[in-house]
């Protein structure tokens, strides 16, 4: 057995939920809306699944679907992207971040990633010869410094594999970050490969800004977005790649032999979905905007310690001002079991030296849900204090 894998744990998102199952919690760990998704957008699968093409479509997606994404990303991002070139179809964005990883990677190159990093990220990295190089992100700011980009950057830097906005945390960085990532890449050798699959969850007015976007990057980037994220349909797995043509021939030979292909009927689906007019996106934005702040201001309300949340499905509070003698894991472990609430540690996010102090709650659920939790919360409360 390769030795990576067999010795990892099972991801805290499957081992949360199951614990979630187990004690009948109110499940606010793993990232998946309550919410069952746009009717006509799941209309429209549900057409292409009876009445459409079953059979593989072509290796980088269907023709519509690759419009769709270069259309949609010329008017929410001002990108200028060739649908046969420069976009394709994957099964997810985790296949395109494991695809790129596959396709930039010779063993031995060193990887920048930045800590707290979403699970999937450093054994595929691993997996693909990279070595590691860690820029960490400390709360509760969160703020990318140049201090931490020299320490991380060498002369055989290959890929920097980035995530704005940012899960776990919540952040979604600003001009001035983003301007001092880019400067440091347009000094290396290296692709920036960028998980914006938050992209359209970001919110207090912010507008995202892609990579490609970034003076000089260009060339040198990939965009990587997920419909799954856009829709809140999470398991749809149906994600796209963005990046200069000599890059995505790389890209697409990784993809090729991963998946090959996605469901035709979900790619249909998305092509049109990602039609739909700005005020769906901007009522979807609010929505979730108004249920972060419920669930913030519940936490706040029972005295915790509650993060800013500018982006992603997710707020995070910090237990340590509480006076806990827990752990951020034990603490959750407590809260799953005893509060009946499910939450992540986000010291499952780190490589090395983890912040253990810090929990993510996902906010994008039905109100009653939400109340739910924070009334179970509060009833936790106590017990945890006097423990
Ligand atoms: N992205 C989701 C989260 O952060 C988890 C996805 C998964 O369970 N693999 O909660």
């Amino acid at each position: 057995m390769n030795s990576l894998f067999a010795n990892l744990p099972t991801t805290v998102f499957e081992t949360m939920s199951r614990l979630a199952r187990e004690h009948g919690a109110v499940n606010l760990g793993q990232g998946f809306p309550d919410d069952p998704g746009p009717e006509d957008v799941r209309a429209k699968a549900a057409e292409a699944v009876l009445n459409g093409w079953n059979q593989y479509p072509p290796m980088m997606g269907v023709p519509e679907l690759r419009h769709a994404v270069a259309r949609h990303y010329r008017d929410w991002q001002g990108l200028d992207l060739d649908a046969e070139s420069e976009v394709m179809i994957t099964s997810g964005a985790t296949e395109a971040i494991a695809g790129a990883l596959f396709a930039l990677i010779e063993p031995g190159d060193e990887v920048v990633l930045f800590q707290p990093l979403y699970d999937a990220y450093l054994p595929l990295v691993q997996r693909a010869g990279g070595v590691p190089r860690l820029v960490g992100l400390s709360p509760p700011g969160w703020r990318i410094t140049e201090e931490a980009l020299e320490r991380a950057f060498s002369a055989r830097t290959r890929v920097v594999l980035f995530n704005n906005p940012h899960n776990p945390t919540g952040r979604v960085f600003d001009a001035e970050e983003l301007e001092l990532l880019a400067r440091f890449v347009r000094r290396s050798n290296a692709v920036l490969v960028s998980d914006e699959v938050w992209e359209h969850v970001v919110f207090d007015g912010r507008r995202h800004v892609s990579v490609l976007a970034l003076p000089g990057l260009r060339e040198r980037a990939v965009k990587i977005g997920s419909a799954g994220k856009i829709f809140g349909m999470t398991g749809w797995k149906v994600g796209f790649v963005c990046a200069a043509p000599e890059l995505m021939r790389a890209l697409s030979k990784a993809h090729q032999f991963l998946t090959f292909t996605t469901p035709p009927s979900l790619q249909q689906a998305v092509a049109y979905g990602l039609g739909k007019e700005p005020e769906w996106f901007e009522a979807m934005r609010a929505g979730l905007q108004r249920s972060r702040d419920r669930l913030g201001q519940g936490l706040a309300d029972l005295g915790y310690r509650v993060l800013p949340s500018a982006g992603t499905y997710f707020l995070n509070i910090d237990i340590g001002p509480l006076g806990a003698t827990l752990d951020d894991e034990a603490f959750c472990r407590r809260l799953v079991a005893e509060g009946g609430v499910a939450a992540i540690p986000v010291s499952a996010f780190y490589a090395q030296e983890p912040v253990r102090s810090v929990v993510r709650f996902c906010f994008a659920k039905h109100d009653a849900t939400l109340d739910s939790a924070i009334s179970r919360l509060s009833a936790f409360i106590p017990a945890f204090v006097t423990a």
